[in-house]
């Protein structure tokens, strides 16, 4: 028996990072209590000072008013002990992109969670039937995939792993409505969609530079007055991080065996200097 969203109230989320902080403000922002946890206190804070700071912003821009704020942040619980989360219907996993330690997550998550909650993901690249295949209820594991800034950007895509069962993917369904999101239904595959249609364009992009064909500044140009892209593919693959692109053409190559996926010995060579786009100041441009 899957929990029904109707009777949802606690979510969990777990890892305050960049997504986490987002997933746990807009799941907050809906009015769900938030147990958000991460592994140590400062990581913690970071998360909920950006939390702060998007909800202040929003006040400015007078899409929330300071009490919305206030009663936002109050429905969040931070904690640095999972077995918070013990009570929650629904935990969503953003922690760092590792199989092994979502998979570790994943076993420990379900022997604490009461079997009728549900267990999300927001994994970019591994498999939902894989981490699904580390617990005892694969019927009630999903991808939700939210797309940065959470708050911000309008989709979730919710991916349906082998063993999915159709009570679970209607009540994330439901949920990310709920959430102010548009869901789009995907099955588990390398990349889910986003990241099998956007990866190759960026590493073709990335292989245009390295060939001489064109500048950085020309390919971005190319798509952003030609094919009304707000932002070209290359000042993308700064935004996303070169490390994260690399990552993810290689989860594509590998897992779908096809050597049109292959990573452009470029963004090789950039990712082993240590360009890694705006995080490192320097990628495709340079940052202050
Ligand atoms: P991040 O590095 O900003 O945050 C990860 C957080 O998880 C860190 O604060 C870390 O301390 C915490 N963490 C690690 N292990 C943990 C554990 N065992 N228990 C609790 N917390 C733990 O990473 P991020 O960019 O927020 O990415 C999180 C997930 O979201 C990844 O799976 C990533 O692939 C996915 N994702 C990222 C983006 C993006 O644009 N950054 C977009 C979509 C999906």
């Amino acid at each position: 028996m899957t929990e029904s969203i109707s009777s949802m109230n606690s979510i969990g989320v777990v890892g305050a990072g960049t997504m986490g902080n987002g997933i746990a403000h807009v799941c907050a922002r809906a009015g769900f209590h938030v147990v958000l946890v991460d592994v140590a206190q400062p990581a913690l804070d970071r998360g909920l000072a950006a939390i702060e700071k998007n909800l202040s912003r929003e006040v400015t821009k007078e899409k929330l008013t300071s009490k919305e704020a206030a009663a936002t942040l109050g429905h969040i619980e931070p904690t640095i002990e999972r077995s918070q989360l013990a009570g929650c219907d629904l935990v969503i996993e953003a922690a760092t992109e590792r199989f092994a330690v979502k998979a570790e997550l994943f076993k420990e998550l379900d022997s604490l969670l009461r079997p009728k909650a549900i267990l999300a993901s927001n994994t970019s690249s591994i498999s939902i039937t894989k981490l699904a295949a580390q617990t005892q209820r694969p019927t009630q594991v999903i991808g939700m995939h939210f797309f940065n800034p959470v708050p911000v950007m309008g989709l979730v895509e919710v991916i349906r792993g082998l063993q999915t069962s159709q009570a679970t993917f209607d009540a994330v369904r439901e949920l990310s409505t709920q959430l102010g999101k548009t869901p789009v239904e995907v099955n588990d595959a390398a990349g889910f969609v986003s990241n099998r249609v956007l990866m190759p364009l960026i590493n073709e992009a990335i292989f245009v530079v390295m060939e001489g064909v064109a500048t950085a500044e020309a390919v971005d140009t190319v798509f952003k007055l030609g094919m009304a892209h707000p932002m070209g593919p290359l000042t993308l693959a700064d935004f996303i991080g070169l490390d994260v692109c690399l990552d993810i053409m290689r989860v594509l190559v590998d897992g779908l065996g096809d050597p049109k996926y292959r990573p452009c010995p470029l963004l090789i060579r950039m990712v082993d200097a240590g360009w890694l786009g705006r995080k490192s100041g320097k990628g495709f441009y340079t940052y202050e």
